[in-house]
């Protein structure tokens, strides 16, 4: 992985823009996934479709106890164990701890954003099981030792020539750019792992609430193999997947699809209603669902509840101008693109945590158009900026200059005299390049990193109009 997604935002950002085959990798990944959804929104009434999620979402949200009460008694009356998990740490030390009870050793997962968020895997390797991860892309991030850069295609920031590459080195397999021999490797190692799991871990995409259901969606089927085939299942899920009814999720099921890889339907929906009951030739003993808020909550007390809309599609990603360009690692969090900028200063304790993400942006509003919810991401980027600056977590040097600007637009005198020292400075500094400039002193140097900088006007337009007024009176 060329980012190090320990490094600085600015760092990262440089890594990340002086990666060729990066970019290669994300203009090929990105494309196909947009191009997917275009056509496959526009093969139905994509606009009636998203109206129809939006309001369904934001009825949910708006009765968010009630269902979420629905769905526990009902899960119960199923046989599952339900948990409520307040944060992270204790969601990781639930599903720990129903390991350890159980004598797991071996724990197999589906892809679930829910458990990166939480960092799932680390924590229960961290008390001795072992976890792999079935999803072939999370598979391959997984043997190279990554982390995912996407919401739906974790290993997006990867060509086909770097994944033979990763099999070559990491599962010792001959050279080959063979997709299906590459996933047969996979496959068959996934298998054993399969058969020797003792717990199998995914999170939802969606939970309904009238009848107590999971419901993951895959395209490999390995979902509903961590699903059925360990004796114990565990699904750890934010509080917001919840639906009121079956009809419900189907309806978020075809946006998520269509939104997520341009597909009418997945190949795989697995819906799991609660553990083996007596009679039942197969499926897991015990099955356990985590409820997590982990700063949801938090989320709709400071007035961002719109974001708890989304449905995890990935679709703003691939059309955001600044995740093509950079990618998901840039970004340093769990969540990538603009959902990512939105939710993870949110999910941090502070907002100050990720404060460069609100800007990675360049508000042009394509992730609105793209959204199947409906999202105004924008709007709530410019929020967030807002916030940062009213709770002082902005950069200092970009607070004094907001309050130089505030001071300088309330004084007519002071603007002036700003405007006269601003045209003096550039004047000079364009003298010593030889025309427009060409390196400004930090903190403003990062412009002409990239691109020259024409200097002020020698004359205001004020001084410019009182000449001219002067000279007409003349006359
Ligand atoms: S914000 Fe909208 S487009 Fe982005 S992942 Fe969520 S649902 Fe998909």
């Amino acid at each position: 992985m060329t980012v190090d997604i320990h490094a600085p935002y600015k760092t990262r950002v440089k890594q990340a823009l002086g990666d060729r085959h990066l970019g290669v990798a994300l203009t090929r990944g990105t494309d196909r996934l947009v191009n997917g959804r275009l056509q496959a929104m526009t093969a139905v009434d994509g606009e009636k479709l998203r109206d129809q999620v939006r309001q369904m979402k934001e009825h949910t949200l708006r009765h968010l106890p009630a269902y979420l009460e629905q769905l526990e008694t009902n899960l119960k009356a199923n046989g599952v164990v339900v948990h409520w998990a307040k944060d992270g740490a204790d969601a990781a030390r639930i599903v720990g701890e129903i390991g350890l009870q159980n004598g797991v050793e071996s724990v197999v997962k589906a892809k679930s954003m829910a458990t990166e968020e939480i960092h799932l895997n680390h924590a229960l390797e961290e008390v001795g099981m072992k976890v792999v991860e079935t999803d072939l892309g999370e598979y391959i991030i997984q043997i190279n030792d990554e982390t995912p850069s996407h919401i739906v295609a974790p290993v997006i920031h990867k060509r086909l020539e770097d994944i033979a590459q990763i099999f070559q080195e990491k599962m010792d397999m001959p050279p080959t750019l063979d997709p299906e021999a590459l996933c047969s490797a996979a496959r068959v190692r996934l298998r054993k792992d399969f058969f020797g799991a003792q717990m199998g871990i995914s999170g939802c995409n969606f939970a309904i609430a009238e009848s107590g259901t999971i419901c993951i969606v895959t395209n490999e089927g390995n979902g509903r193999m961590v699903a059925s085939m360990p004796r114990i299942y565990v699904v750890l899920m934010g509080i917001e997947k919840v639906v009121p009814s079956v009809e419900d999720g189907l309806l978020q099921l075809q946006a998520l699809t269509r939104s997520a890889t341009g597909q009418q339907l997945s190949v795989y929906c697995s819906m799991t209603s609660g553990p083996r009951q007596p009679g039942h030739p197969d499926g897991p003993e015990q099955m356990h669902v985590v409820l997590m808020d982990n700063g949801r909550t938090r989320i709709i007390e400071r007035g961002y509840g719109e974001a708890l809309l989304c449905i995890r599609c990935g679709a703003c990603l691939n059309v955001c101008p600044v995740y093509q360009e950079i990618g998901g690692h840039t970004y340093g969090s769990t969540y990538s693109g603009p959902i990512g900028a939105v939710i993870s200063p949110l999910l941090a304790p502070e907002l100050v945590h990720a404060k460069e993400l609100p800007h990675a942006t360049t508000l042009c509003g394509a992730c609105r158009i793209a959204c199947p919810v409906k999202i105004d991401l924008p709007r709530l980027l410019v929020d967030l900026r807002a916030d940062l600056v009213n709770e002082k977590a902005s950069p200092k040097a970009e607070q004094w200059a907001i309050q130089g600007f505030v001071k300088a637009m309330q004084s007519r005198d002071l603007y002036e005299q700003g405007g006269k020292l601003a045209s003096l400075g550039s004047n000079v500094l364009a003298g010593l390049s030889g025309g427009n400039i060409k390196f400004m002193p930090p903190p403003l140097n990062g412009w002409t990193q990239h691109r020259n900088f024409p200097p002020f006007a020698k004359k205001s337009f004020r001084e410019w109009w009182r000449e001219r007024q002067e000279l007409r009176n003349r006359d």
